[in-house]
């Protein structure tokens, strides 16, 4: 299936909250969900929110958590798929698998202002785990794992401090922003998401 190529900002209107894409933007006054908090399209101003139904709330969240994590379809179902058939509380596995992907960690550490950025810098190969190079922004992080920036890049980071950092760092890594590299000192867990993200409504969406 096909990128979804709206402008980042209208999937967050269709959402109905802020899913955080654009870095900077998303934290000043120029987000348009502060000023266009409406549906996008032409009658976007006079529509109304429609009443979901079970399967559509099911549906708009599976949606969102695949926007916020920038991951397809079929790697969604995957991963979807993966979480049931593991050990443990599916939502919880599916929660673990997308959190420790290498770009949202390159994000969390503050090492990008966004998500997509994060991709951009694990695929571009400034990205080294444990020494080595990985290009591969859906790469599992393990813990112990150093996350560090290719020497030749570092010059890229040069204005990286704590106030560029635009999500926390969660307990289950450690990042040292000055040295330019992190590490994995656990698992996620669910109150290290910081957003409004409900990982069972998808599992209930897959398990019809
Ligand atoms: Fe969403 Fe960020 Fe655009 Fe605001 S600026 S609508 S939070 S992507």
């Amino acid at each position: 299936m096909a990128r979804n190529l709206d402008p980042k900002c209208k999937r967050c209107r269709r959402e109905g909250e802020k899913l955080f894409l654009k870095g900077e933007k998303c934290f000043s006054p120029k987000c348009p969900m502060v000023k266009r908090n409406y549906p996008p399209g032409m009658h976007g101003p006079k529509q109304h929110r429609a009443r979901r139904t079970q399967y559509g709330i099911q549906l708009r969240e599976k949606q969102k958590v695949k926007t916020i994590y920038a991951v397809l379809e079929r790697q969604f179902r995957n991963y979807v798929l993966k979480a049931m058939k593991n050990d443990g509380d599916s939502g919880e596995n599916l929660m673990k698998m997308l959190e420790s992907r290498l770009d949202n960690v390159v994000y969390r550490f503050g090492f990008a202002m966004s998500r997509g950025v994060a991709r951009q810098l694990v695929s571009h190969n400034h990205i080294l785990i444990n020494g080595k190079s990985v290009n591969i922004p859906s790469y599992n992080v393990k813990m112990g794992d150093k996350v560090s920036i290719r020497e030749k890049s570092k010059k890229m980071f040069e204005n990286l401090d704590k106030s560029t950092q635009k999500s926390e760092t969660p307990t289950w890594l450690e990042c040292d922003l000055k040295g330019l590299e992190g590490k994995v000192l656990g698992a996620p867990a669910y109150d290290d998401i910081k957003q409004n993200i409900n990982i069972p409504l998808i599992i209930e969406f897959y398990s019809r």
